[in-house]
């Protein structure tokens, strides 16, 4: 099994990048470190009246261009090289989305599949109290991630509020009726769909039928999924942690959504044939989106891909290694700092409107998205063209170069 460390890993992706840009030394260093990592002890009482405890971590990255933003993440596995890698990451997506933030991210050690609603409420509120002193609407703005939903986001917004005042912009990814925005929910797996749509277009991939298979079916992959049925793909092959399900024919998205959601297990939807989440990734499909976790597509996998394209809705599905075999290999890899910005583009116009105190429609909402994912497509498949550089490796080059001149700008 090849190794992971997913700061080392972002940081690899960097390196590439910096050298193509002709970055020095020391600015590299800076931008590879840090700026602040805060670890907190997450005590809470289990409904029996025993004591548990977990860790939680908020990492700030770079915050040359905005305040830190990014995802909250309860997960088993959580610990501080992944939020390190998460935060670093998060610092070039929202570069290249070109909005007006930096990158932080943050997690709890928790696996919320054992956990009661109301245990879940007392992690975030603990959680939540001992980092309120570094976030903030202008100094760091936490959102969902995998596990955490609107209304953990919701018990954020509000333990904030009771020390700084109502403060819906504190957090993204709220419920409505907490200042969130119509669309949120949906923006990832959308912004993953029209990146899909343009690179396709550019690779000679024929939307309309196109088959698509989908490892992960939450947030992201869902509504990818939906999305792209919409633009006339076919679904043949989706999986969640309890393994997955595929259907040459194309399966029915509208039924299995619900489905999804009712029954947690895919195994048994109707027309379908079971499939392990290790088939998923080499099944024959046009495109291959990882929605899941970090680091699937490997050195040990990645030369068995069937896929013409592969959409990173994930963050950090493939390891650097995985990616260079991709590459020798001829397939696409429409990176998750561009594919999976949708979520973080989504999340400013929360902010934004918050910060106003006023809202928009979902049209509008959608309109917008849909315009910053084509732009920020367009410029980094322009520069992986001019440059002959991967796809990965010009979303980079456009991340860097920005947050470089902003810390310039700044005299850091
Ligand atoms: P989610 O919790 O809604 O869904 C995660 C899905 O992955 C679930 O279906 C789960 O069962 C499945 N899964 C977990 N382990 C798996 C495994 N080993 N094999 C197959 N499936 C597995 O999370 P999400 O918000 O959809 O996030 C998914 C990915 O997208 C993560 O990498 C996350 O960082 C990234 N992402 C999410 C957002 C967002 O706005 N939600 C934004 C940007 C990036």
């Amino acid at each position: 099994m090849e190794k992971f460390n997913l700061i080392e890993n972002v940081n690899r992706l960097f390196d590439k990048a910096a050298k193509n840009l002709g970055l020095d030394e020391e600015t590299q260093q800076l931008l590879k470190t840090p700026f602040r990592e805060v670890k907190v002890q997450v005590p809470i009482r289990r409904d029996d009246g025993s004591l548990k405890l977990y860790m939680g971590y908020r990492v700030q990255h770079n915050s040359a261009r905005g305040p830190y933003k990014g995802g909250i993440r309860y997960h088993p596995d959580v610990d501080l090289d992944e939020v390190r890698g998460l935060a670093s990451l998060m610092t070039w997506k929202t570069s290249l989305a070109d909005i007006p933030f930096g990158g932080g991210k943050g997690g709890v050690n928790c696996n919320p599949k054992e956990l009661s609603l109301t245990e879940l409420e007392r992690i975030t509120r603990t959680f939540t109290s001992r980092i309120s002193i570094i976030i903030g609407p202008y100094l760091d703005i936490p959102a969902p991630d995998v596990y955490t939903n609107p209304q953990i986001m919701a018990w954020i917004m509000d333990e904030y509020s009771k020390q700084h005042g109502f403060s819906p912009a504190v957090v993204t990814g709220k419920p409505l009726a907490l200042g969130g925005a119509a669309g949120r929910d949906e923006a990832t797996g959308f912004g993953t769909a029209i990146v899909a749509r343009e690179a396709c277009k550019d690779f000679g991939i024929h939307m309309e039928g196109a088959k698509v298979a989908i490892q992960g079916f939450g947030n992201a992959g869902t509504h990818a999924a939906r999305i792209l049925t919409s633009y006339g793909a076919k679904i043949i092959a989706v999986s969640n942690s309890k393994g997955g399900i595929y259907s040459f024919k194309g399966l029915e998205v509208g039924k299995l959504i619900p489905y999804a959601a009712k029954n947690k297990i895919l195994k048994g939807f109707q027309k379908s044939d079971a499939i392990t989440n290790d088939e998923l990734l080499k099944i024959q499909c046009d495109i291959l989106i990882p929605a899941a976790l970090e680091n699937v597509l490997t050195k040990d996998n990645a030369s068995k891909v069937r896929a013409k394209m592969i959409v990173e809705a994930a963050n950090a599905p493939t390891s650097d290694m995985g990616d260079a075999i991709l590459e020798d290999k001829g397939i696409i890899v429409v990176p998750d700092i561009l594919a999976n910005s949708g979520g973080v583009i989504g999340s400013y116009f929360e902010w934004a409107q918050n910060i106003q105190q006023m809202s928009w429609n979902v049209k509008l909402y959608r309109e917008k998205l849909e315009e910053y994912m084509t732009r920020n497509y367009r410029a980094v498949y322009e520069l992986s063209k001019e440059k002959k550089v991967t796809l990965r490796t010009a979303a980079y080059m456009i991340a860097i170069k920005r947050v470089v001149e902003a810390g310039k700008l700044r005299g850091t």
